[in-house]
């Protein structure tokens, strides 16, 4: 399995009050697998997208992604970790505004010291349909297409996993189809391996697998189609 979580819990404190985010998960997740996460605002999905991109330590459980307890990792390998297995698409885009979106896409490449960083980079905007807009600036650029250049930018390290949290929120309807429409192809095609968090029903009808989580515990996966809380 390329994730193993296991029995994760985490808490945070709001002033003298004690907040349980997530609840006793547990998921298995296996390369090429294109996941949705549901469930309502504060139910507890950012908490675990930031557990499995090493962000965020849970207090109790255990967290493998690729064979690597990343929950063992100090700050340095945690990072080092990210740079290497996760790619990450942002709700609100955060592309560099200087850089044209070719240079937005070769940025984490150039970063690791990758000699051919402009033809993969220009590639990567070819998958996400946005080769002609390569010497465009963002603020040239329409939010559907902003959010196509930081999926280009995600995927062009070869991640083992994308995760991404609303990537759709800031987006209207017929932008966002387009947007889930790309990672289902994206998946499919090219086998990348997405986590993506959400409310919207017609996002989760496009992923291959959908879990609910509800103030914290994972209570559906349509995978096995079973409550885990009824077993
Ligand atoms: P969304 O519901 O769109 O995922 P949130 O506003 O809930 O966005 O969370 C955005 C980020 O802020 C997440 O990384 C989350 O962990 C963090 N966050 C959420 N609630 C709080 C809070 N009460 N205090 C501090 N950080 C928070
Ligand atoms: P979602 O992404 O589903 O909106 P989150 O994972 O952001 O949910 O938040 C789950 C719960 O944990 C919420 O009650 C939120 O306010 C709380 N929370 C998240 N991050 C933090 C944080 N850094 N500090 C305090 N509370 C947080």
């Amino acid at each position: 399995m390329l994730v193993e979580l296991s029995g994760i819990s985490k808490r945070y404190k709001m002033g003298d009050v004690w907040v349980d985010a997530l609840k006793d998960v547990s998921l298995s997740l296996a390369k090429g697998e294109f996941l949705a996460v549901k469930g309502p605002s504060g139910s507890g999905k950012s908490t675990l997208l930031n557990i499995l991109s090493a962000l965020d330590q849970c207090d109790s459980g255990t967290v493998h992604v690729g064979g690597i307890n990343i929950g063992r990792l100090g700050e340095h390998q945690r990072s080092k970790f990210r740079n290497r297995h996760i790619g990450i698409v942002f709700q609100s885009f955060n592309l560099i505004p200087v850089l044209s979106a070719l240079e937005n896409v070769m940025y984490p490449l150039t970063l690791r010291g990758v000699k051919e960083a402009k033809p993969r980079a220009l590639q990567a905007l070819r998958d996400v349909g946005l080769d002609q807009q390569a010497n465009q600036r963002p603020t040239q650029l329409s939010g559907g297409q902003m959010q196509r250049v930081a999926i280009a930018r995600a995927i062009v390290t070869q991640p083992d996993i994308v995760l991404a949290d609303e990537p759709t929120a800031n987006l209207d309807s017929k932008t966002s189809e387009h947007i889930m429409t790309l990672i289902q192809k994206l998946n499919k095609e090219q086998g990348v391996t997405f986590v993506i968090s959400t409310h919207d029903d017609y996002v989760t009808g496009l992923a291959s697998r959908v879990i609910t989580i509800l103030d914290g515990e994972l209570v559906k996966d349509s995978q096995t189609n079973i409550s885990p809380l009824d077993r």
